[in-house]
């Protein structure tokens, strides 16, 4: 499988509106530290899109992809599925995955667009593109099922928390041990946050879950410029790319 780090900024992105820190600076001189909103392009045999970040169309261009084989949505948050209507005239029918909750959110938001609704349920593993995916529960309010997923291509597995802070439920934490690719929710380096984790938390995870390798996403500009930043930190990049 291979795993492409469409987006891995904040709700804002970098850079913010309006702001002149050095990180936007770098972002908006063509550095690294320019990030789009959150989103994940799994391929197998096809391609799979974890979340329609609002910088979708983007994202696909740059990515050269021109079919989605489906959608599997984490929670409705903006940022995590309003880009879905760039399908608009673009893909007629698009397969769409989620539990119930949050696709009767998104689905009912998007009534204009013609999708294929599946839903699904929580830490039961179901098969897209010759990989096999589960979602499991995190923590992330006011959603009371917020999920991450875990993607399995043979034995290898790559693990997505999605949006959350660290207080994962116990269930969740056992399934997602001993993945070869950790791709963790860091929104700023050590400050103190209700709704995500923060890089020095997600590294703890991480490192408790035995990961073999953690890469960070959903991040903000808190950390400075992306280049001295991942020298301290294992920072995604926008286009960044994993195989296994
Ligand atoms: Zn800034
Ligand atoms: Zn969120
Ligand atoms: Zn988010």
């Amino acid at each position: 499988m291979k795993i492409t780090l469409l987006g891995t900024g904040d709700t804002p992105g970098t850079p913010t509106i309006g702001c002149d820190c050095s990180a936007c600076m770098d972002a908006r001189n063509g550095g690294r530290s320019y990030r789009s909103r959150f989103s994940v392009l799994v391929e197998g045999e096809g391609h799979v899109l974890i979340d329609t970040s609002p910088d979708m169309r983007t994202q696909l261009l740059n990515a050269n992809v021109s079919t989605i084989n489906g959608v599997i949505w984490t929670h409705p948050h903006y940022d995590h599925y309003a880009g879905f209507g760039d399908f608009y005239r673009i893909q007629k029918s698009v397969d769409v995955y989620g539990i119930k909750e949050t696709l009767d959110y998104i689905v009912e938001t998007f009534h204009f667009m013609s999708c294929r609704r599946h839903d699904v349920a929580l830490y039961k593993p179901f098969s897209l593109i010759g990989l096999e995916f589960t979602l499991f529960r995190v923590t992330h309010l006011p959603f009371e099922n917020a999920v991450g997923v875990k993607i399995t291509d043979g034995d290898k597995t790559v693990v997505i928390t999605g949006d959350t802070n660290k207080e994962i439920p116990e269930e969740s934490l056992k399934m997602m041990e001993d993945a070869d690719l950790l791709v963790a929710d860091a929104l700023a380096p050590t400050f103190k946050l209700k709704k995500h984790m923060n890089a020095a938390q997600a590294l703890a995870l991480g490192k408790k879950l035995r990961a073999k390798q953690i890469v960070l996403t959903h991040v903000g500009h808190f950390f400075g410029p992306h280049d001295g930043a991942s020298k301290k930190w294992p920072l995604g990049y926008d286009g960044m790319v994993f195989e296994f």
